[in-house]
């Protein structure tokens, strides 16, 4: 019996496995790339108030046509007292249900700086090809409902600064909104983890150990760069950094910023940053397949936590 079992089952190797190794990548690097080269040609550029943020979101509506008919797509519109005056913002959550109590949220932010908006700035590392992954891992938890926690996507506006100057005040306007919508109406509590991708798509990426981030969660980043074979990717750097974690955090939800910081060359680590050099051609396949590996680990370790 355990002999047959084995010749059947290594027959079975052999014959399924192409459909074995695919599913190895849950979610496929190469099909992120090219989402965010659609979302760059549709938006390219996408600061609030312009036809380009507009067009963001009906891209991202686009991508969610199950969840908006079943209700779980909502657009969060808010108003926003910026230093140019109050502007009106958006943040999109898609919620994948899950079997127990406690949500996941994956997050990044899909719009452009308002101060870049007279270069040429598509944010292709930073903004575009993390709303790619989160488009990516709902297509994959449409398939595959998840059996713990509830996932949410929540796909944020208004994360970077109005003016050219970051501030505390003018910067993080749509998880500061969230975060305190949350608190109000009790979500928070139930949020076991909050998980923010952010600037992982560049072909010579190396994730920091981001030091505002929850310890559980930094130790679990790297286990799930142990599982899926991707820790050489991992903690070249430590740095803390401002990102849209932080107003989770200040409220006692655990938070991860999966980032990558730097952002350019040998002689300018932040040459390719905010600048009209954040181009198509910095990413790489292979940088979003250890990104998508990487979230999708992470869900199922924190579930398993
Ligand atoms: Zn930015």
């Amino acid at each position: 019996m355990g002999i047959r079992t084995s010749a059947l089952m290594l027959v079975a190797a052999l014959m399924f496995s192409p459909a074995m190794l695919a599913q190895e990548h849950a979610v496929s690097g190469q099909a992120i790339l090219k989402l965010t080269q659609q979302y760059v040609d549709a938006a390219p550029k996408r600061y609030i108030g312009s036809p380009g943020h507009d067009a963001a979101e009906a891209f991202i509506k686009e991508h969610f046509k199950p969840e908006v008919a079943k209700g779980n797509f909502i657009d969060d519109r808010f108003m926003a007292r910026t230093p140019i005056g109050p502007l009106t913002m958006h943040n999109l959550i898609v919620k994948f249900p899950g079997k127990k109590d406690g949500i996941i949220v994956l997050a990044s932010h899909y719009e452009t700086n308002y101060w870049l908006k007279d270069i040429r700035f598509v944010g292709a590392n930073d903004g575009a090809c993390t709303t790619a992954l989160l488009i990516a891992l709902g297509q994959y938890y449409r398939e595959h409902p998840p059996q713990g926690y509830s996932v949410w996507l929540l796909f944020t506006d208004g994360e970077e600064s109005i003016n050219k100057e970051w501030t505390d005040q003018d910067s993080l306007y749509g998880t500061r909104h969230i975060a305190a919508k949350w608190s109000a109406d009790g979500t928070i509590g139930h949020i076991k983890a909050f998980v923010l991708a952010d600037m992982i798509g560049w072909k010579e990426m190396n994730i920091d150990r981001e030091s505002n981030s929850t310890p559980w969660l930094l130790d679990l980043l790297a286990k799930a760069g142990r599982d899926t074979g991707h820790s050489k990717y991992l903690f070249k750097e430590s740095q803390a950094v401002d990102d849209d974690h932080i107003p989770f955090r200040m409220r006692g939800v655990p938070v991860l910023d999966v980032i990558d910081f730097e952002y350019g060359t040998a002689d300018n680590p932040e040459a390719y940053h905010h600048t009209e050099l954040d181009t198509m051609d910095k990413l790489s396949a292979t940088s979003l397949q250890v990104s998508a590996d990487l979230f999708v680990d992470l869900v199922k370790l924190i579930n398993e936590r």
